[in-house]
């Protein structure tokens, strides 16, 4: 241990000041030569930015960590700047690397990922979010279902960041529908047929399987949400009505659909992938 003359850049030091935190990196950007803008998901503070400086350059200290999807520890100075963290080192805990081989549960670990950390604020829900996420992707690289898994895990997420649809009883008339009914994307509940007209659009149709299965991903304990099979009717609903809502209710988009909706389209194609 290099007890004298402690250097800024000297390590042992450094890290006695650092804040260890179990990390899942969301995306890493390159900043000039050797810096990279790392945005990752923790348990206890949610979403994070922070910078790791000359970590281009420095294996040492990022050994294999700065990939979107790893599962690391990270080390945070004590002292960020503004809304910025600074990363002082990293540990690789687990790559997922079976799911980097496999797009299509690449391409659904991407949005999942993406939500976790819109979701991730207020805090409250961040721990719970960072272990389904964490879980998610461990059961992705297993070889689960990669339509199933993912409107499984985003329904659970939506429920644990305080956005819980409503879909067994209409929100008008307490009637449970036996056949359609139409979620409104404004209040997240649903309403029957008899109600639609005097429901708050926009609204998107889900049949009666689509809710039960939705319903039941809300419901189940987090690690029973892999044994939910969505048949493809029932998951283009409810992939369809996924989107709009978290386009309703995020200010942006999530960048991950159009990586997701390639992959699929590429997958149905007769070419394949
Ligand atoms: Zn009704």
């Amino acid at each position: 241990m290099r007890q004298a003359n402690c250097g800024r850049l000297i390590f042992p030091c450094e890290t006695m000041a650092a804040i260890q935190t179990p990390a899942l990196i969301l995306s890493v950007k390159t900043v000039g030569e050797a810096d990279c803008l790392v945005t990752f998901l923790t348990p206890v503070r949610g979403r994070l930015t922070g910078v790791a400086k000359h970590a281009r350059k420095s294996r040492r200290r990022f050994p294999n960590v700065l990939e979107p999807l790893n599962r690391v520890e990270l080390w945070l100075s004590a002292r960020p700047r503004g809304e910025l963290e600074f990363l002082e080192k990293g540990e690789l805990v687990r790559a997922f690397a079976g799911l980097r081989r496999d797009l299509p549960r690449l391409a659904a670990a991407a949005v999942l990922a993406e939500l976790a950390g819109e979701l991730a604020s207020p805090l409250e829900g961040a721990g719970a979010i960072f272990a389904l996420l964490e879980l998610a992707l461990s059961r992705l690289e297993e070889g689960a279902a990669p339509d199933s898994l993912l409107l499984a895990t985003a329904a659970h997420l939506l429920k644990l960041g305080g956005y819980a649809w409503q879909l067994e009883a209409c929100r008008t008339c307490g009637e449970r529908p036996a056949g359609p009914a139409w979620l409104s994307l404004r209040e997240g509940g649903i309403y029957c047929p008899a109600c639609r007209t005097q429901a708050p659009g926009p609204l998107m149709s889900l049949d009666a399987g689509a809710r039960k299965l939705l319903a039941a991903a809300q419901s189940l304990p987090a690690d029973r949400l892999n044994r939910l099979v969505f048949p493809p009717r029932q998951a283009e609903q409810c992939l369809a009505a996924l989107r709009s809502f978290l386009r309703h209710h995020l200010d942006r988009p999530l960048k991950a659909w159009e990586f997701f909706d390639r992959i699929r389209a590429g997958a149905a194609s007769p070419a394949g992938l």
